[in-house]
């Protein structure tokens, strides 16, 4: 296909726009990867990355506490075996700057910034059904054209704010902690307002507690959370692990959340007593071995989950001095393990210092921000740092922020208004020659995000290559082969009792228009990632059933670039 085109070759082309023959947008952990394998194929790739350097999530989230909760080793690339002699994850759950040095790593032993485009956020794309070229516009202007779009954007690139009053007149420092500032940031002897208590706040309010004069936590819903239990990786340890990466990344694959930790049934199977002994042993083993190692009926059956967060509750209130802040921190309106869960290290015990106070804010909601702090309809709080750890727009947040247009100018944005609709996740019907790694209804979302990646770049390129080879310039998703993929979301979604809870899993954002309670959006596939392989695999191995193919007339295309 693509090499035959027109305006193959990278060109300048009408309008002075720099043409591609495919444009990857986003230079984070799927990015990096896509371009790669795209320019190992040979094919005329680059990427435009909205920041000002590759990394993605590992870029951006600069908080203090931020690092991986899925075991280092598996999060890393598995595609290039020199890439896993030669790099040693220091800790079983790897931090922040060391993610981002190894993103640099694998980017710089195989020369990848040349093909990286900074500061280049992608404002619009536009399809041109005559030339079957995807017309993209910058925000400085800036114009490329490229047969085909790769979107990298990460389910977890769009933050949000809540729209409180007042927030532009704080006195001191505020941003989201997406936006954490890059440059060092001295805590000591400050007073820090955090409002948020997902993944992010609970690693931030465990990491500063002990170096900040006053933390005060705004909190209204609190979340399940359990123990890291992280560990540095020795020489000889980490030899081991590569000795075993094969094996790794075998049972990975075999498992529905990506993990090495195998699930198990048979809760009704055991006594009580034997189910507690198997939780006391979960408690304390590293990840998310508590949730994956866990009995599977947790996530099916209502009586099996209330033991399991009674279980969970128990701990809480051991770990947690005043009976009155434990009560506060167990969550009452969804179970354990039903929604995103976020690990921890000593986040209860920070509870336990004078100079951290948990404000109830479903109580007391927050009435404005002030030129001093923050005031709830109890009290005012004086702060000198305000932290907003207040989430993303996941998974469809950073598609609806590109003004992305179809076939007859068809908005994505429109398209997805009730949620997603996709084939398998890779592709959406009416955005011909578009193609989406780790997109909505994906398995990305609910698994070990790298494991679920690489495959999605597998398979991404794979079609390409079949359409350089059979000379096609179009291919587009068929709306029924979507909707067959739209009732298979659905039907594992339902199944679970995760349907019920408010967290991104299920498109809930109260700071976002339409992902309000009551709306139910399907984001992601929850089948588990080998039902999904073996999905995408075998749409590949029987000729791409679901995606309509088609060559552009040449002489046609020949007469208008003439
Ligand atoms: P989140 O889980 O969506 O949590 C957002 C928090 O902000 C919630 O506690 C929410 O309260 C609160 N909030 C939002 N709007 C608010 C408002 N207007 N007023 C008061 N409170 C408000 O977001 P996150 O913590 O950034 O985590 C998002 C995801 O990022 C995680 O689930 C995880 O997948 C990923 N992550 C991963 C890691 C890692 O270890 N690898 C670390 C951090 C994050 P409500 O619950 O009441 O809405």
């Amino acid at each position: 296909m693509i090499q035959e085109t027109p305006n193959s070759r990278h060109s300048t082309n009408r309008s002075g726009a720099e043409h591609r023959d495919v444009i990857v947008i986003g230079a984070g952990v799927s990015g990096i990867y896509a371009i790669k394998r795209l320019t190992d194929l040979g094919f005329d790739a680059i990427v435009l990355e909205a920041d000002d350097d590759l990394g993605g999530t590992w870029n951006r989230n600069r908080y203090p506490g931020c690092r991986f909760d899925s075991e280092s080793y598996t999060y890393g690339y598995s595609f290039s075996n020199e890439v896993l002699d030669e790099w040693h994850w220091k800790e079983r759950f790897s931090s922040q700057p060391e993610n981002l040095r190894y993103l640099h790593f694998v980017a710089d032993k195989f020369d990848l910034r040349r093909h990286m485009r900074f500061n280049a956020r992608v404002d619009r794309m536009e399809w041109d059904e005559a030339d079957h070229l995807w017309d993209l516009t910058l925000v400085d202007g800036r114009r490329y054209t490229a047969r085909v779009v790769v979107a990298s954007l990460g389910p977890l690139s769009a933050p949000t704010l809540p729209a409180l009053p007042g927030m532009d007149s704080f006195g001191g420092q505020s941003f989201h902690t997406f936006h954490w500032p890059k440059t060092a940031l001295n805590l000591a002897g400050k007073r820090v307002g955090i409002i948020g208590t997902g993944a992010t706040g609970i690693q931030i309010i465990a990491e500063i507690a002990d170096k900040v004069e006053q933390l005060t936590v705004f909190q209204r819903r609190p979340n399940w959370s359990s123990p890291l239990n992280n560990a540095p990786i020795s020489a000889d340890e980490m030899d081991s692990i590569r000795a075993r990466y094969d094996e790794i990344f075998a049972a990975c694959a075999a498992t529905p959340g990506g993990f090495e930790h195998q699930t198990r049934w048979g809760f009704w199977d055991h006594t009580p007593e034997e189910r507690k002994a198997l939780w006391d042993e979960l408690y304390r083993q590293p990840g998310f071995a508590i949730l994956a190692a866990n009995y599977a009926e947790i996530f099916l059956d209502e009586d099996a989950n209330r033991e399991m967060s009674d279980y969970i509750a128990t701990r809480i209130r051991q770990r947690v001095n005043d009976p009155a802040v434990a009560e506060k921190l167990i969550p009452t309106d969804h179970g354990f393990g039903l929604q995103r869960l976020p690990l921890e290290t000593n986040y209860f015990e920070a509870y336990n210092r004078p100079n951290v106070e948990l404000v109830d804010i479903s109580q007391h909601p927050i009435e404005e921000v002030t030129a001093t702090g923050l005031r709830t309809t109890a009290a005012d709080h004086d702060l000198d740092i305000l932290v907003y750890a207040t989430g993303f727009d996941a998974i469809t947040g950073a598609y609806d922020r590109i003004d992305i247009r179809g076939v007859d100018g068809q908005r994505l944005a429109d398209r997805w208004s009730d949620g997603p609709l996709t084939y398998v996740g890779l592709l959406t019907s009416g955005f011909p020659n578009f193609l989406m790694v780790a997109g909505p209804q994906s398995v990305s979302g609910s698994t070990n995000f790298p494991r679920a990646i690489e495959g999605g770049v597998e398979w991404v390129t794979g079609l390409l290559e079949h359409v350089r080879q059979n000379g096609y310039q179009r291919f587009e998703a068929q709306p029924g082969a979507e909707q067959d993929w739209q009732k298979e979301v659905v039907r594992a979604h339902e199944r679970l009792l995760l349907r019920r809870s408010k967290g991104w899993f299920t498109g809930y954002n109260a700071n976002v228009e339409g992902h309000q309670e009551g709306t139910v959006r399907y984001q992601a596939y929850f089948g588990g990632a080998p039902r999904y392989t073996s999905r995408v695999t075998e749409i590949a191995e029987t000729g791409y059933p679901g995606i309509e193919f088609a060559s552009i007339d040449r002489a046609d295309a020949a007469r208008r670039h003439s």
